[in-house]
């Protein structure tokens, strides 16, 4: 029903086209209240929202962005998708990146904060984004900190995706993604199945599992998160902007629960 999540015109889009999808969606969906609420705090906020997810691997943050980038018409930043790009296309910080991912290791901040840094230093740079997978570590959130500094642009909110490790280790164990670079949609085995089996609703293109959903890089994975997160979350409280919440529960609960808390932050702000 929707284009393409990462489709960078989305962020174009004037607001009549999409908030009447958000607005349509609201009727055709089982959370119709959450999804009300997208609609009606899009309107609100004069369409800026500017979003960080936190949480570990598996948490759902690109599925969460992706309802995100549909509903509210934002743009979806995800450094893991760009750097399997990257690694696919052969380019010099996906050559560097390659080995470091497969063995669910961080690429360094450097790289990232480069690719993040140029993309909001282009003419057409994200307005209304939400953030998935960066920044990771506090160096990546201090420099992200600079870039958003400079370009005169404030967070509205960081989410963090609570979940435990078990739990990481099912859900990452039956996702399967859709490996076009204009797709990128993701589901999983039990939870999220693809109408065909092992073929994207999307666009038909056959899904893959990731090379790095692995149970032993998933533990490495989990490792990392929980050496870095601390810092970050710390420093995002320390600015106000971090709202923790469950990450369990269905698709449509989680995304209401980040509704729910995006509407009462932009609340306190007024
Ligand atoms: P992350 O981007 O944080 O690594 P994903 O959004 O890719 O996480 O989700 C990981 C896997 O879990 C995917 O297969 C996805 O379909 C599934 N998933 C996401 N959210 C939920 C949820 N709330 N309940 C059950 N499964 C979920
Ligand atoms: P997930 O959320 O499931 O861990 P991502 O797609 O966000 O997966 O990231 C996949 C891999 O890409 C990471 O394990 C890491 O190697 C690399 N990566 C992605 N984002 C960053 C980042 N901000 N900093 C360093 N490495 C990153
Ligand atoms: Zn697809």
């Amino acid at each position: 029903m929707f284009p393409k999540p990462q489709d960078k015109h989305r962020e174009s889009w004037g607001f009549s086209i999409s908030t009447t999808l958000a607005a349509l969606q609201a009727f055709s969906d089982n959370n119709a209240i959450a999804t009300w609420r997208s609609f009606s705090i899009r309107r609100q906020s004069g369409d800026v929202m500017r979003l960080i997810l936190l949480g570990p691997p598996g948490s759902g943050k690109g599925t969460q962005a992706k309802l995100l980038c549909q509903r509210l018409g934002l743009c979806h930043f995800s450094t893991g998708d760009i750097l399997r790009e990257a690694v696919r296309n052969g380019t010099s910080a996906g050559c560097k990146a390659q080995t470091i991912m497969a063995a669910g290791q961080l690429v360094p901040d450097d790289i990232v904060n480069e690719i993040v840094a140029g993309r909001f230093r282009n003419h057409d740079r994200p307005e209304r984004f939400v953030m998935d997978g960066y920044p990771r570590t506090l160096a990546q959130a201090l420099a992200f900190d600079d870039v958003l500094k400079s370009q005169s642009l404030d967070l509205t909110a960081v989410v963090s995706l609570v979940l435990d490790d078990a739990e990481v280790v099912r859900r990452l164990g039956g996702r399967w993604s859709c490996p076009k670079p204009t797709c990128m949609a993701t589901y999983h085995m039990v939870t999220k199945p693809p109408k065909k089996p092992g073929i994207c609703d999307e666009c038909q293109t056959p899904l893959v599992q990731r090379e790095d959903d692995r149970e032993e890089t998933i533990r490495n994975r989990l490792a990392v998160f929980h050496g870095q997160n601390d810092g970050l979350a710390n420093h995002y409280r320390g600015q106000g902007l971090l709202r923790e919440i469950a990450g369990h529960g269905d698709i449509e609960d989680v995304y209401a629960k980040i509704i729910e808390v995006i509407a009462s932050k932009r609340g306190q702000d007024l």
